[in-house]
């Protein structure tokens, strides 16, 4: 009796083992349904689909096109390309992040805008943003393509410069206004230097001062902390471990900062990656025929 029960025994725990295997093989077991989630989320940074990604450069957006001028045709006519050509908008400082949040097939793009003119953010009343301002022109396109064309850019901000126009966009009722609204819907604040200081032309110690006393209005203004600068005409202080540090009882520390030209940027973790040194791209007819092969029909 004992050897025959001990028979079946064995006979059953070989038929639930088999069950279990099978199972295990079909993709049944929590181990297997585990492992591809936390593979992914441990390797998605280093498995993009593309070696570099464009960092555009606007300034002003206003008629007629010119140097540093886009049209706000024009600049709708780059979002439509950019959108038809699968790049999706992302803040700089998204970077440190690698990218999180990419969706599968997209790149990453990020539209930087220099200065702070009142044409990049401007009010014509109360209730009303100027249609044909940067800001404008991006909540219109949010607007038609929600899901795919999410509110993102990145603002080098001006604080106080001889042009009142330029200082924190220009209308200086609106100002706080701006920069909060701003951050509420996604988009990033960066330096551009507190009063567009040359860099390379000022002591280390005024270096310190004026990008101590940008972070610290800026933050004071917008409510975000701010990691991004644009160096003014893309001159650069002798010594770069000016961009972090402390003035006085400010710190700072502005982990990206950007070039004036240079092209395509190379991704994070490559071995030409410079946080210090990001390349953008002048959004210039000449620009994009060169980079991205696009002969566009600006005028
Ligand atoms: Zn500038």
């Amino acid at each position: 009796m004992a050897q025959r029960s001990q028979i079946i025994w064995l006979f059953l725990v070989l038929i639930a083992a088999i069950v279990i295997a099978s199972l295990a093989w079909l993709g049944f077991s929590t181990v297997n349904q585990a492992l591809p989630e936390t593979t992914t989320t441990t390797l998605r940074p280093q498995s993009y689909n593309f070696k570099s990604f464009p960092v555009l450069e606007y300034h002003h957006i206003r008629r007629p096109e010119a140097r540093w001028s886009r049209t706000p045709e024009n600049f709708r006519q780059d979002l439509e390309w950019l959108y038809d050509h699968d790049y999706y908008p992302m803040n700089l400082r998204y970077i440190l992040t690698r990218f999180e949040g990419l969706p599968e097939g997209k790149t990453p793009v990020v539209l930087t805008f220099d200065d702070s003119p009142s044409n990049q953010f401007r009010y014509i009343s109360d209730a009303a943003i100027d249609p044909e301002c940067a800001v404008g022109i991006l909540k219109s396109f949010h607007e038609q393509h929600p899901d795919e064309w999410p509110l993102r850019a990145t603002f080098f901000v001006l604080v106080q410069t001889n042009s009142p126009d330029h200082n924190l966009f220009g209308q200086a009722d609106y100002a706080e206004r701006k920069l909060q609204e701003l951050t509420e819907w996604g988009m990033e604040i960066g330096s551009h230097c507190y009063s567009h200081e040359k860099l390379n032309k000022i002591s280390l110690d005024a270096a310190r001062f004026t990008l101590a006393r940008s972070t610290y209005t800026l933050k004071a203004l917008s409510g975000q902390g701010i990691v991004s600068l644009a160096t003014p005409m893309g001159l650069y202080p002798t010594d770069e471990s000016v961009f972090q540090g402390s003035y006085q009882s400010l710190d700072y520390d502005y982990k990206l900062v950007c070039e004036v030209a240079g092209g395509l940027q190379p991704v994070p973790g490559s071995a030409k990656f410079d946080p210090h040194h990001i390349r953008r791209i002048q959004t210039i007819d000449s620009e994009w025929a060169k980079f991205f092969n696009r002969n566009s029909s600006a005028q």
